[in-house]
């Protein structure tokens, strides 16, 4: 069986006729399947078009959340309500072709692949700031983490049960699931394709979101940060015991005439500066350390058509 993990946050539009699309492949396909739609604590009436497609169609498993908990937390309620022997994570908007899936699916049965992971080659329709920043944003992941990140990678992938389980057994309360797809690690193989644009309703992300998520995932996957605090203390050090002899032997030469007013407040206010710098950078892994110990749900379900499904996870 495959089961589909669809995150829907205001998807009303664009539901129905993922689900036509969807469903026309499946069929093709002639694979036993299950949608699990998970509702993002939507704003709008997705939560009604859920329904009445769970009422139509019998492959359909809706979850919907008690609020908005984002993307992340959708995708991790939908492992965990999984339960086919291959399980593949899509948007609601159609920018993850359904089309796809036969590939992929073949390729997981050569049994030579574990997963199957689907990558964007072109940028098209997106603002070039955007892509640049985008593309800063994979090469100084892969180098300063072990989440092997390809660029252009989408968070639609269809994967083997095996590799599920391993995503599970990652509970960690800060969620990165590309990080996590490359952490866990199993023969993956990269499916590319042209970027489409979304069928219907609105992006949920603005650029100040996505470089927050960039951020937030740099901290999740990598200490590097820490070690640049580290690194300018330790600079900084040298720097200033050299100052100070310097400082020491114009003294002994020269005396000690009152001047240097304005190199003080420079070097003052430059330390000051990188002190605060690298103690913001401590505060951000603090601030992660402090939601994780907590051990909060990832999501709470208020509403279901599963009478087993997980609600709180
Ligand atoms: N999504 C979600 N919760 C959120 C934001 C987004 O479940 O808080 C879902 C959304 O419904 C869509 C997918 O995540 O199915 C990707 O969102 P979107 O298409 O807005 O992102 P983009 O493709 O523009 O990066
Ligand atoms: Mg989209």
């Amino acid at each position: 069986m495959i089961s589909i993990i669809v995150p829907c946050y205001n998807e009303q539009e664009a539901l129905p006729l993922f689900h036509k699309e969807v469903t026309r492949v499946l069929q093709e396909m002639g694979e036993s399947y299950e949608l699990l739609l998970v509702n993002d604590g939507s704003r709008d009436s997705t939560l009604d078009v859920m329904r009445t497609l769970a009422q139509e169609d019998g492959h359909v498993v809706y979850l919907s959340f008690s609020r908005n908990f984002g993307k992340e937390a959708a995708m991790y309620a939908g492992f965990c309500n999984a339960q086919g022997d291959y399980v593949a994570v899509m948007d609601a908007d159609l920018q993850d072709p359904p089309a796809l899936l036969p590939k992929m699916l073949e390729l997981l049965q050569t049994g030579e692949y574990d997963s199957v992971a689907t990558r964007r080659v072109s940028r098209a329709g997106e603002p070039p700031v955007r892509s640049w920043f985008a593309r800063r944003f994979y090469q100084l992941i892969n180098k300063i983490s072990d989440a092997d990140i390809v660029d252009g990678a989408r968070d639609f992938r269809l994967m083997r049960r095996s590799m599920v389980d391993a995503i599970l057994s990652m509970s960690e309360y800060n969620r990165f699931s590309k990080g996590i797809f490359g952490w866990v690690g199993f023969r993956t193989y990269w499916l590319p394709f042209e970027n489409v644009e979304r069928v219907a309703g609105q992006t949920k992300w603005n650029f100040w979101g996505l470089f927050k998520y960039a951020i937030d995932g740099i901290i999740d996957f990598s200490q590097a940060p820490l070690s640049v605090a580290s690194w300018f203390g330790i600079g900084m050090t040298f720097c200033s015991i050299l100052a100070i002899l310097f400082i020491v032997v114009r003294r002994l030469l020269f005396g000690d005439p009152v001047a240097g007013w304005a190199s003080t407040i420079c070097v003052i206010i430059l330390i000051g500066g990188l002190q605060l710098f690298c103690l913001g950078i401590i505060g951000q892994y603090i601030a992660k350390i402090y939601l994780e110990t907590k051990h909060r749900p990832h999501f709470i379900v208020a509403e279901s058509n599963r009478k087993d499904a997980a609600l709180i996870r």
